[in-house]
């Protein structure tokens, strides 16, 4: 069990580390560790409709294995510096982009060819939002889609097996100095290397705060994003969601002068419930696949917390806030924007009566008692503004989910190698803080991979 590289974590951040050690030092020896399945044995059954809600599979197959948390997601890999994460503060913003140009490439190239790459450039939507106090955030995205996604996940793992040592199942449960390098240790006993990528994204947060505390690697706290997701009928976004598929859109509002965005849109998607470490949220899916679409778009409206002195602890208050939904609802609330706006609760036959038709059976309830007034005064605003360039948005019958809520790990003291202070320990994707999205991480992986390759 002597490598040349550990790689702990199969997500995005791990499998480009991978894969570009692969490419830049054929015959390196590297290992992949990760706590979850292979992706063919990725299986959740509320995907599958053995159960109705989430029964805590250890390990979680939507979080976890080859592929990570983006497994099943919608597979939209944003090229920008302006969201996703900060890698350009350690690379600089030409090195980041490139580096997420690099990563689109490869995904083209196992299968994601077919796939549009939507672009700001250009689009008069820019100018229209300007004139309504808002701000769409430049960026290209390539969607992928659940389904291509997964397709490439597939392609990666089948030119990658015979070159990188995987093992699935296999949680590392600490990481030790030893003389000249790492070591890792796990059920299967040990393996050392003298590079470690740690690259254990969001499921592995409290174990990377264990290893930082171990290590004695300094960290410093990060922020948290509140808010509920909007659905409504597909038509409404339909001018921004056809150019743009994913429109950022940043509104400053009146009242506090507090910054809500919209996250994650879906066009002709479903809303889904997510739950994490037994607290349930809400998210979005959408898919490629014409069979799947629905008549309805959502996205999440967001504003971010960040907690200092002498509160530090960001995601603690997101899941306090998630945790009184959860006791209110008994899972994810939904309430009419007209019923909200009225300052009474939503009940089944209000929502039964409206236009839109709900993807996800939620509790009718009244999400003023579970978001800070502050938090829900910018959401309402937002809708409102958003209004104005997609008229429709702040329609009685236009859904509200709550809570929708983006924890954020913990940021761990890196340099521009995303090095720790011991050398060749290299913390990357959304497990080092640094990045929340499929590219950044994706990136992160290539970026480190190429130091190490250098070294070598
Ligand atoms: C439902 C959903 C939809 C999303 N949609 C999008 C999207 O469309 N676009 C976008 O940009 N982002 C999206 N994201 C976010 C995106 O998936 C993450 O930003 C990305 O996966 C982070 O990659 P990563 O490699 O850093 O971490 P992860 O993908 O979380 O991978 C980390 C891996 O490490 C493993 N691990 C953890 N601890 C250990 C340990 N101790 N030992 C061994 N293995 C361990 C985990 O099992 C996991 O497989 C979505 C996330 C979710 C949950």
């Amino acid at each position: 069990m002597d490598y040349d590289v550990i790689i702990i974590g199969a997500g995005p951040g791990g499998i480009f580390a991978a894969y570009e050690l692969a490419k830049q030092r054929p015959g390196i020896r590297v290992a992949v560790f990760e706590s979850g399945h292979a992706l063919e044995r990725r299986r959740c059954p509320i995907a599958e409709g053995k159960v109705a809600s989430c029964i805590g599979c250890k390990p979680c197959s939507i979080m976890s294995g080859f592929g990570g948390a983006g497994a099943f997601s919608d597979g939209k890999y944003n090229i920008t510096n302006d969201f996703g994460g900060t890698l350009y503060e350690y690379v600089g913003k030409e090195k980041a982009l490139e580096l997420m140009r690099y990563v689109d490439r490869i995904n083209c190239e196992h299968g994601g060819e077919g796939t549009r790459l939507y672009t700001t450039a250009g689009t008069s939507f820019k100018k229209i939002c300007m004139q309504n106090k808002l701000q769409l955030l430049d960026a290209e995205v390539r969607h992928l889609g659940t389904d291509i996604n997964y397709v490439v996940l597939q392609n990666l793992y089948d030119e990658l097996k015979d070159a990188v040592s995987f093992f699935f199942d296999e949680r590392i449960e600490s990481v030790e100095r030893i003389e000249g390098g790492y070591r890792v240790n796990g059920r299967f006993g040990s393996a050392t290397a003298p590079a470690c990528v740690v690259s254990v994204g969001r499921s592995g947060s409290s174990w990377m705060e264990d290893v930082c505390h171990e290590l004695d690697i300094p960290t410093r706290s990060n922020r948290v994003d509140l808010g509920v997701r909007v659905e409504l009928p597909s038509v409404i976004f339909d001018d921004i969601t056809d150019e743009l598929y994913e429109g950022k859109i940043v509104y400053r509002t009146e009242k506090f002068e507090d910054n809500v965005r919209t996250f994650c849109m879906n066009p002709h998607g479903i809303v889904v419930a997510e739950n994490t470490n037994g607290i349930v949220t809400v998210n979005g899916h959408s898919f490629e696949d014409e069979g799947k679409k629905t008549d309805n778009t959502n996205f999440a409206l967001l504003v971010s917390k960040h907690f200092s002195i002498p509160f530090e602890d960001s995601n603690g208050y997101g899941e306090s806030i998630a945790r009184l939904s959860n006791m209110l609802g008994g899972g994810v609330i939904v309430q009419r924007f007209g019923d909200l706006e009225r300052g009474r609760r939503s009940t089944k036959s209000r929502i039964e009566e409206g236009v839109v038709r709900p993807t996800l059976a939620a509790t009718p309830g009244d999400l003023s008692l579970v978001l800070p007034k502050r938090i829900l005064d910018g959401i309402i605003e937002m809708i409102y503004a958003l209004d104005k360039i997609a008229p429709g948005t702040a329609n009685d019958d236009t859904l509200l989910y709550g809570v929708e809520v983006k924890f954020y790990n913990m940021e761990v003291e890196l340099d521009g190698n995303l090095e720790t202070c011991y050398k060749g320990l290299f913390v990357i994707g959304d497990g080092s803080g640094v990045t929340h999205s499929l590219s950044h991480a994706s990136a992160s992986g290539v970026h480190v991979a190429r130091v190490i390759a250098a070294r070598a």
